[in-house]
């Protein structure tokens, strides 16, 4: 067997990617999770891709999840007469919430009520912050406004304030509706974006377990975090979310490019430390949405994103709409697997200074050490909702992690986990049958050869969820 990759793959899929083709290719080149971005495109576009996601999945004998990632309240200008304008440094612009369609002196906006968020002096970044404005006076509903840094500006464009605070509530009433969406073909993981604390996160879970009721399906919920006020609460929004995402383009824009990647280091301990999971995100691979191969640059930052710890690093453009949908994944593969072999990816003594007090934890990190020490091949969980592989994923080791379970919705959730491959196996009561079966799927699978050490964890008694309280060492072969 190929060495397995242990950090995971999102990637966003749009119009270049909504093939089954295309998709398929994608799977196999090492796609883990399917971000559907729900800024873009109509719910139906979404069922239709949900689907096919879940049938091309099925065809190629992989778990992919789903991540719907919500629009939030992501700030916008409207639209131009002509479509776009050309801003010249030293102009004067208006940006005016009641303003019908935009020309050369001012634009509409979607939030009415940013005049009042606004003070003279607030700097503005439109575009990602390609375009630059310095609010000189508010009147009434017009934000007056010099170009500082002009260029091209076209209909709907973002628009974030330097220094963040904008007031605009973390749902709106189109996310509420996404939800929905989102829960009729049970996305796995709900992406929830610009939360500004552990409230709007309860909110969106809340939202989202209602809306999945019907269908008994409890999303896992991810944290964008891409405004300046979420880093100040970030422990607060961790505890209330089951992962996070660096989103690194709203987030950059908020808070100084130059910030990010200290704060992406910060961002992805906090969460391991926290039991949480972490996704790297935006311009991982940009130059792939028009060439076939990567910068430097982006490689190197493909890697440090695996050396900082992620779980996953995800494309956006490059696989939604970019010419290399396919090309990006497997450069990405390749990068994330060559990352890994470095020593920093191979011993995590962190877990040595662990606090815990659960059982089942403690298993978790025993299995760990005991791997660790007796260079076992695999570390198998026998798991119902899979919280022990994900312990045993937030620390480093080097030796594939397997867990082993009759759910599906466990199997799809973990395909985020760092260093956790999945395996299915019918639910039985049975502890001697469960260990043999364990074992002859391991090798069945390639994961282990006769005579090989595995440390496997499993909870009696045998086929309820929750109560891993056993560790045995086995030897393949000895059933
Ligand atoms: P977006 O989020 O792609 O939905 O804007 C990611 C980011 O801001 O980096
Ligand atoms: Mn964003």
């Amino acid at each position: 067997m190929s060495m397995q990759r242990a950090t995971k793959i999102v990637a966003t899929i749009g119009p270049a990617s909504s093939d089954a083709d295309t998709l398929a290719r994608m799977f196999v080149a090492g796609v883990d999770v399917v971000r559907l971005n729900f800024s873009h495109g109509k719910a139906q576009d979404h069922i239709d891709r949900a689907k096919l996601v879940r049938e091309i999945a099925a065809a190629c004998g992989k778990q992919v999840a789903i991540m719907a990632d919500l629009q939030g309240p992501k700030i916008r200008v409207g639209k131009f007469e002509q479509g776009k304008i050309e801003l010249k440094n030293g102009e004067k612009f208006i940006l005016d919430a009641d303003c019908g369609m935009g020309n050369q002196e001012r634009v509409g906006l979607d939030y009415k009520a940013l005049p009042r968020d606004l003070k003279p002096a607030d700097v503005l970044l439109l575009n990602d912050g390609l375009i630059v404005l310095v609010v000189e006076r508010i009147l009434g509903n017009e934000i007056h406004t010099i170009v500082k840094i002009g260029g091209e500006l076209s209909n709907n464009k973002g628009i974030n304030r330097q220094g963040g605070g904008l007031t605009a509530p973390a749902l709106t009433a189109k996310d509420m509706e996404d939800i929905k969406t989102a829960m009729s073909f049970q996305a796995d993981y709900v992406a929830v974006s610009f939360p500004k604390n552990a409230t709007d996160m309860e909110m969106a879970r809340q939202l989202a377990n209602v809306a999945g009721e019907a269908y008994d399906h409890k999303p896992m919920m991810i944290a964008k975090i891409e405004r300046a006020e979420a880093i100040p609460v970030l422990q607060e929004i961790l505890d209330a979310s089951d992962g996070i995402m660096v989103a690194r383009g709203d987030l950059a824009v908020e808070v100084g490019n130059a910030a990010v990647p200290a704060l992406q280091k910060r961002m992805i301990k906090m969460a391991r430390i926290s039991n949480k999971l972490t996704i790297t995100a935006t311009q991982m691979m940009e130059s792939m949405i028009v060439n076939a191969v990567p910068t430097r640059a982006e490689v190197s930052d493909v890697a440090n994103a695996v050396l900082d710890g992620t779980d996953a690093v995800m494309t956006s453009a490059e696989t939604a709409s970019g010419k290399y949908p396919v090309e990006t994944v497997e450069a990405m593969s390749a990068i994330c697997l060559e990352a890994e072999k470095s020593e920093d990816c191979k011993l995590d003594a962190d877990f040595l200074n662990v606090q815990f007090t659960r059982v089942d934890q403690s298993i978790a990190y025993g299995a760990l050490f005991t791997a660790h020490h007796l260079r076992v091949k695999a570390i198998a969980a026998l798991t119902e909702s899979g919280s022990t592989p994900l312990w045993m994923s937030r620390h480093n080791i080097d030796i594939p992690i397997c867990a082993i379970t009759p759910s599906i919705a466990t199997q799809r959730k973990a395909a985020l986990y760092r260093n956790v491959q999945t395996f299915e196996l019918a639910k039985s009561i049975d502890r001697e049958e469960v260990l043999k079966a364990a074992q002859n799927l391991l090798l069945a699978n390639g994961v282990v050869q006769l005579g090989d050490l595995v440390v496997v964890t499993w909870g009696e008694p045998m086929g309820q969820i929750g109560g891993t309280n056993a560790l045995k060492i086995m030897k393949i072969g000895e059933y």
